[in-house]
């Protein structure tokens, strides 16, 4: 650039000598020298219209003149030009390529600001949330996707890990709806069809509920007949056969339990929405559960009971009592005779919190993670033995997902365990009154 300016510098020197020269030759230095700046002004002006007109985009091709300081501008204007464009052909590209990859994906996709609205959104999207117009770009996707549990998930920022929905163009389309944060506190919302999944899922939900329910008739059939088999005189059935006979009834009755757990798991799972909402007085329920569990523990081992009589809860009546019959038998078959067993309800930090300690067996590390899961069991023949259906903690984790509740379980193989439920502030409710129930 530097060679051209000195270019330019002597351009201008020389065309000035050469008019004061002419000047002096003719005598008019001063017309002669005006004639040659308004021409140097004018070849500048015609360089400037051109390149104006090349910027502008009205002239195609190499802006203007060649050579000299507007020849080095021009140059490196067109370079930067050139530049330019490549690089806006391969961002294009890019962003062309990674389109076409998002719209293939089967997953929608839908790009959000700070503040949930639109800002893009690929071809699934469009099938799943019926997102089609220019005019969506820009909106609040709440305000399109109007189903009470997503606008709500859109008003926590999705602090819940996922949510499972209808679509909002297709009730017959499953979605399981995740939010992942990223870049400047933009928002990536993934809406996974899992209808296919739901179907499976319903029709799992639907044998075992029909299994069930056909099993139910003929054991109770069987049941009682056996039991009135056993109540006869000694003679008939003949002796031989009765303890056959009390086999069969301790069988029987473990099929019933099964049906009955199976069929309560079911109906818990269907019934996911409607939870009937009581005020329960969880004091008088313990006194029941303890008395209960006394006689299934032949009163042999030692229950202590410490409670916040005014502590309620809101909730089923019938599921809660459930979950504490649940553990606290679970504590009496799982602790030997002599053992003892702490129960106590109160509350901490706003939660309530119901704990079940025994000085019983215990449960290895390995083992607690899988305790909930359908027919586990440690030991399958002790829990056999003691009457359990390998239901219960399933069911008590159900019934606790429907309360908003948390089961945590702490043990020491051959020392004991502690079942600890915490139930959230906003189902506790204080009443002075000990008599008031509701
Ligand atoms: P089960 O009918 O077999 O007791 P649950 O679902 O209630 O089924 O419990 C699952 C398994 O967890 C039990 O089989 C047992 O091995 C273990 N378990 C539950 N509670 C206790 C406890 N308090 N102490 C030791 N083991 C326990």
């Amino acid at each position: 650039m530097k060679r051209s300016w000195i270019k330019e510098v002597w351009r201008l020197v020389v065309l000035l000598l050469a008019a004061l020269l002419t000047g002096l030759l003719v005598g008019q230095v001063l017309w002669l020298l005006l004639i040659a700046v308004t021409a140097y002004l004018v070849w500048h002006i015609r360089n400037l219209y051109e390149l104006e007109r090349w910027l502008s985009g009205k002239h195609k091709g190499y802006p203007g003149e060649r050579g000299g300081l507007w020849g080095d501008v021009n140059d490196a204007l067109y370079q930067m030009h050139r530049r330019n464009n490549k690089r806006k052909k391969r961002l294009s590209s890019i962003l062309s390529r990674f389109r076409k990859s998002t719209d293939a994906m089967p997953d929608a996709t839908v790009v959000l600001d700070e503040q949930g609205n639109i800002e893009w959104w690929n071809r699934e999207s469009k099938r799943i949330f019926g997102l089609k117009s220019s005019l969506d770009a820009g909106q609040p996707l709440a305000n399109l996707v109007r189903t009470p549990e997503f606008v709500e998930f859109m008003r926590s920022g999705g602090s819940q890990e996922r949510i499972e929905m209808v679509s909002p163009v297709d009730e017959d389309i499953h979605l399981s709806v995740r939010i992942i944060p990223y870049g400047n506190k933009q928002r990536l919302l993934v809406a996974r069809d899992i209808t296919r999944l739901h179907q499976l899922e319903q029709m799992r939900q639907d044998f075992i509920a029909n299994v069930s329910h056909e099993l139910r008739t003929p054991i109770t059939v069987i049941s009682g007949y056996l039991e009135a088999l056993a109540d006869e005189p000694v003679d008939t059935p003949p002796v031989e056969w009765k303890k056959t006979l009390t086999v069969m009834q301790k069988q029987s009755q473990r099929m019933e339990d099964i049906v009955r757990d199976l069929l309560l798991l079911t109906r818990l799972e269907t019934e996911s929405q409607t939870l009937r909402e009581q005020h329960v007085n969880v004091s008088a329920l313990l006194d029941m559960v303890r008395d209960n569990a006394m006689v299934l523990g032949h009163n042999q081992q030692q229950v202590t009971l410490e409670m916040d009589r005014t502590l309620y809860l809101k909730g089923s009546h019938d599921e809660l009592y459930s979950v504490f019959s649940n553990l606290v038998n679970n504590a009496v078959r799982y602790t030997p005779e002599d053992g003892l067993i702490d129960l106590s309800w109160y509350q901490k930090d706003g939660k309530a919190i119901f704990s079940v300690r025994d000085s019983g067996i215990g449960i290895a590390a390995h083992n607690i993670v899988r305790l909930t899961e359908r027919f586990y069991r440690v030991d399958v023949g002790r829990s056999r033995d003691s009457g359990g259906t390998g239901l219960g903690l399933a069911i008590v984790k159900h019934i606790l997902n429907r309360h908003q509740a948390e089961l945590g379980i702490k043990s020491t193989p051959g020392k004991g365990s502690t079942f600890l439920v915490e139930f959230p502030a906003a189902r506790t409710r204080e009443v002075d009154d000990e008599n008031q129930r509701t």
